[in-house]
């Protein structure tokens, strides 16, 4: 080590005595040895994610098991755990260590485990008393993640049934729950009372200043786009020196054109930024007062991923981030007319807005048969429990009386949505994994296709990937997938062929890896004797697509007329094909087909299709066809124009928005 990183090293180590949360230290790894539960709170950026883990480790908690902590997002889960281990002086994996989907960095010398809360909710599955744990941290608990609400259920149900919870350990587990200055009480309240403690703060007043650009009747997202560029170039041009941190929604960040270099730092983020991570020397912020979220859609009994408002409450933590170091100011794009109509209070916890169907099927292989009255902290409505319970029964993870069957035990174990997992599963017991696999691998990471923003790279990446599509044969968006992955594999020099046909070689390099671990998870369930297994007569291509039939067949539409499609599940949606699909422009000689999901703007396409068979999904499925057969045929003869649908499907989002946002009211 060189005499300069030492000197670095050391000036961290002073940096973290000066976090607010250091006074506390002792009173800290005290009051987790007292109890059971215990609610921690604090501003962001005093130190509880990065500290308290540590100073539980120097108290010796580890010698009786790892402490992990759980993060809802997971680049939270691999940046905190990069910093701490070099705040421990130790490479990433050995002590610390991190695991998130996919990507397991943790070592048998591992003691400090930072990680998502879905994967502590699969380590549940196979240990659920978590014998491998001293402590465990839920973090970010404001967030109200799906995972994070579901295993504050599960610990408190653990936790206070004595007999439960000394099974299998020599001493009792440790739950520290942390979380943002929100609901802390509540928090406490749900877990029997226990004992809340407050960091105090050292914060500096941030003004707010609205304007009238976004009013209540702009939703239209390149609308705020612009508005936000032209905010940060003002105060980058008008404002005393300070980094600019600017709230936008995921993908619009390429289209951002940052200030000149050098002069000062403007960070583009998402919601990610106004807790999880800390960004020193933010003194503006620029809220576009949207966020990209996953919604359920019952309309179209879809979760989907929409841009809609903040709410108050996500208002005023984005504002916070300009005052840590000074006072800071903070300037909302939108009118307070806004913020009044269109902002709800608080953001509705994702267990009350996203699809419950991987969720329940864990509790019920946690012994957990009555999933209405499981605790939980804020109840889902019951419409969506029992449309989960709807959509396990169809896909076979669960009886008629809501006992999980042996496939649905197979299901649990692997981290995909269930449809997909029913098609893999499917495939795997007509002996041609092979052919699923890599589609199940390459539709769990980003997307592959790099859509160029200059025109003509545009047109040229258009023509490389309908060429991938022709050499695909059978062509339709699951093949492709599966071409796309099986020719780099086969390459000699695969970085330079993605680079050739307009493919994220990144994305692909994660596939192989993600396909692997399916394989593996796979091989270990073929292992066990009863693992099912039939006999089919007929040619690849057509046993390819039943297979995906037997996963998708929710997602079935139909071509009504012209470009307009329309789907088979009951909702009877009015839907098109994304332009990024292999079958654009194609739609005169489809009929049926299915998708892997919707994308909803101003009207609601499918992506990932394939055509199919009437025949192979009526077969398959009887308990859909039964309930959706009038429906079925009804819809699906009349004769609508696409000016029509387009006007129906305006008038249907805005009412379904207004909807939205009463509920979360
Ligand atoms: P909290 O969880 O209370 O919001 P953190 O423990 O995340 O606080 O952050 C405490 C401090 O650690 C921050 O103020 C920041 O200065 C520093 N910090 C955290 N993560 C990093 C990182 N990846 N790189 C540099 N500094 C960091
Ligand atoms: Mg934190």
């Amino acid at each position: 080590m060189s005499k300069r990183t030492k000197w670095d090293t050391k000036g961290d180590l002073d940096e973290s005595k000066n976090l607010p949360i250091y006074q506390h230290k002792a009173t800290l790894q005290q009051a987790v040895k007292d109890n059971s539960f215990l609610v921690v709170t604090g501003e962001t950026g005093s130190g509880k994610t990065t500290q308290l883990p540590q100073y539980l480790h120097q108290a010796g908690f580890w010698s009786n098991g790892k402490i992990g902590i759980t993060q809802p997002r997971r680049v939270a889960a691999i940046t905190v755990a990069q910093r701490v281990s070099q705040e421990m002086h130790c490479s990433l994996g050995r002590e610390v260590g991190y695991q998130v989907r996919f990507d397991d960095c943790t070592t048998q010398d591992t003691v400090v485990k930072y990680m998502t809360d879905g994967c502590l909710l699969r380590e549940i599955l196979a240990d659920p008393v978590l014998s491998q744990y001293s402590v465990v941290i839920l973090d970010e608990a404001h967030e109200r993640s799906l995972n994070t609400d579901i295993l504050l259920g599960l610990l408190k149900q653990t936790l206070s049934s004595p007999d439960k919870a000394s099974k299998g350990r020599s001493v009792p587990l440790k739950v520290v729950v942390m979380s943002a200055t929100l609901e802390t009480d509540k928090l406490s309240v749900f877990l029997g009372g226990c004992p809340v403690f407050t960091i105090p703060g050292r914060t500096f007043p941030v003004t707010s200043k609205f304007s009238c650009a976004i009013g209540p009747k702009d939703t239209e997202s390149s609308v705020y786009i612009k508005e936000v560029v032209k905010v940060a170039l003002d105060v980058h041009t008008s404002e005393m020196a300070g980094d600019i941190l600017v709230f936008l929604t995921d993908q619009q960040k390429q289209i951002f054109q940052p200030p000149p270099p050098g002069i000062r730092k403007c960070v583009v983020a998402t919601n990610i930024a106004a807790t999880s991570l800390t960004i020193n020397g933010i003194k503006y912020i620029v809220d576009s007062g949207f966020v990209k979220q996953l919604n359920h859609n019952s309309r179209v009994g879809m979760d989907i991923l929409e841009v809609v408002p903040i709410s108050k409450s996500e208002a005023l933590q984005r504002a916070g981030r300009a005052g840590r170091t000074s006072a800071g100011k903070c300037f909302r794009i939108y009118s307070p007319a806004f913020w009044e109509k269109c902002m709800p209070e608080y953001t509705v916890p994702e267990i009350q807005r996203t699809s419950l169907t991987a969720v329940i099927l864990t509790l019920k292989c946690l012994g957990v048969h009555d999933v209405i009255r499981f605790p939980y902290l804020d109840r889902p409505e019951e419409r969506f429990i029992l449309e989960a319970l709807k959509q396990l029964y169809q896909c076979d993870a669960i009886d008629r009386r809501g006992k999980v069957t042996r496939l649905g035990e197979l299901m649990v174990e692997f981290p995909l949505p269930p449809g997909l997992t029913r098609a893999l599963l499917q495939a795997a017991s007509l002996g041609c994994e092979d052919l699923l696999l890599p589609v199940a691998a390459m539709l769990s990471v980003e997307n592959i296709f790099i859509r160029p923003g200059h025109p003509e790279k545009q047109k040229e990446a258009d023509k490389k990937h309908r060429q991938l599509g022709v050499q695909a044969g059978s062509c339709n968006d699951f093949t492709m997938l599966l071409s796309v992955f099986e020719k780099c594999k086969a390459s000699d020099a695969p970085s330079a062929w993605c680079k050739d046909n307009y493919i994220h070689w990144r994305a692909l390099k994660s596939a192989f890896s993600v396909e692997t671990q399916l394989r593996e998870i796979l091989l270990r369930l073929q292992k066990k004797r009863d693992f099912p297994m039939e006999k089919f007569d007929g040619n690849k291509s057509e046993l390819f697509r039943r297979c995906l039939c037997t996963g998708y067949f929710t997602n079935v539409a139909r071509r009504s007329v012209g470009k307009v499609f329309c789907t088979m599940d009951g909702h009877g949606s009015m839907v098109h094909i994304h332009p990024s699909s292999t079958l654009f422009d194609q739609e005169a000689q489809l009929d049926w087909v299915i998708f892997h999901d919707l994308l909803v703007t101003s009207r609601i396409y499918i992506r990932t299709v394939c055509p199919i068979r009437y025949d192979w999904v009526k077969d398959l499925l009887p308990k859909l066809h039964e309930v959706d057969v009038y429906e079925l045929s009804s819809v699906a003869r009349e004769e609508v124009t696409d000016e029509e649908v387009a006007k129906w499907m305006t008038k249907e989002t805005a009412k379904r928005q207004t909807e939205g946002s009463a509920e979360a009211v």
